[in-house]
């Protein structure tokens, strides 16, 4: 008997796997795997929610007119520089698909977000990896590396898992050494948290280039990630041309209601930011102070590449309640969550060290906090 036929990289993707459920003897649970807010949603947008459940019986408003104004209000540009899509992850998705060509090729550092590698898979272009220097891309080989059939470079600014940022001035002067014609994409997906004096958002590198767009999400800092609404803001040439990509009906009408309400909290989701930064730099410190490389983070996260200790220290967190994210071989990533999420992650880590005594024993050791 024979069997369905698909593309042969299906062969190589990875099976998608459900994040253990962790619980530790007390029943502690802290879930710092997947970089989500840790406050519950705010009543307003609740009700929101809420209200737009009693017209579930219709499609959504198919361009989500109202919340495209709103994101174009808020970031000061025209509305047909804007486009929505299912999470921010879609929106990627459809660019791959836009530039998917015989031969097209995507550049993104590595190690960077896990799903880079299986959307270009999915839309059957080539992944180009440039690997980090010191946690960080490493722009001048990416833009060394840009060749004929480079049809989209991403860039993850702050870069998930490291936490790291690039420059204003660096991503500027990157985007000048690209071609017009080749597509840069900015995913920004955690630049609510960004602190570093001076840093702004590429979304400014977007007004007079043909070529770079940024990619937002409400997932994070508007805690809405089980919603799934993101957005692209770019010049319109592109913009016109991803809609054409989109999945009709992809953003749910609640999913429109809820964003829109969260622009209007946007004051008090914000000051729920502050105080994820306030305890990232509460986390890093202890975690610095006892000896763990940490590299500084503009993220809802931390980095600690511990090299071949990763999977046993991730394991151990796991026994503690703690869920946090595993690179194996690699490193392990831990979201900022409650001061209650992090001391208990904190424990663990002093736990590890306490019986390791050198916590990156298996990794290397200089990583620069700069
Ligand atoms: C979390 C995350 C996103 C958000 O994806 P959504 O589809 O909007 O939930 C995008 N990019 C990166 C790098 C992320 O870590």
């Amino acid at each position: 008997m024979g069997k369905p036929r698909f593309r042969s990289i299906f062969d190589g993707l990875p099976a998608y796997e459900p994040s253990r459920a962790v619980r530790s003897a007390t029943g502690d649970s802290h879930l710092l795997a997947a970089n989500e807010s840790p406050h519950r949603p705010l009543p307003d947008i609740v009700a929101a929610i809420t209200e737009a459940a009693e017209t579930i019986n219709r499609y959504p408003d198919f361009g989500g007119t109202e919340l495209t104004a709103r994101i174009a209000r808020a970031h000061g540009v025209t509305e047909d520089r804007v486009a929505i899509g299912a999470g921010s992850v879609a929106l990627l998705q459809m660019l791959l698909q836009a530039v998917a060509d015989a031969d097209a090729e995507v550049m993104y550092a590595w190690r960077s977000f896990e799903l880079y590698p299986v959307l270009a898979d999915l839309a059957g272009v080539r992944g180009v990896r440039i690997p980090l220097v010191d946690e960080r891309h490493d722009l001048n080989a990416m833009a060394e590396r840009v060749g004929d059939d480079t049809r989209l470079v991403l860039v993850c600014n702050p870069n998930n898992p490291t936490g790291t940022l690039l420059g204003h001035d660096d991503l500027r002067a990157f985007a000048d050494r690209v071609p017009a014609d080749r597509l840069i994409a900015v995913d920004e997906a955690y630049f609510e948290y960004v602190r570093q004096p001076g840093a702004r958002s590429a979304i400014a590198l977007t007004a007079d280039r043909p070529n770079l767009v940024v990619l937002r999400t409400f997932s994070k800092a508007y805690g809405l990630a089980g919603l799934r609404v993101g957005y692209l803001v770019g010049p319109p040439y592109v913009v016109a041309r991803l809609r054409k990509a989109y999945l009709p009906y992809s953003v749910s009408a609640v999913a429109q209601a809820a964003a829109l309400a969260a622009l209007g909290r946007q004051k008090e989701l914000f000051s729920q930011v502050d105080e994820v930064v306030a305890e990232r730099a509460r986390v890093r410190g202890e975690l610095t102070a006892t000896g763990w490389a940490v590299p500084r983070s503009e993220s809802n996260f931390l980095w600690l590449r511990m090299g071949a200790a990763s999977g046993e220290f991730g394991d151990r967190c796991g026994d503690a309640g703690v869920a946090v994210r595993v690179f194996p071989g690699e490193g392990l990533r831990v979201s900022i969550g409650t001061p209650a999420d992090n001391d208990a992650f904190l424990a663990a880590a002093a736990a590890w060290r306490a019986k390791t005594r050198s916590p990156a024993a298996d990794g290397p050791a200089t990583v620069s906090n700069c």
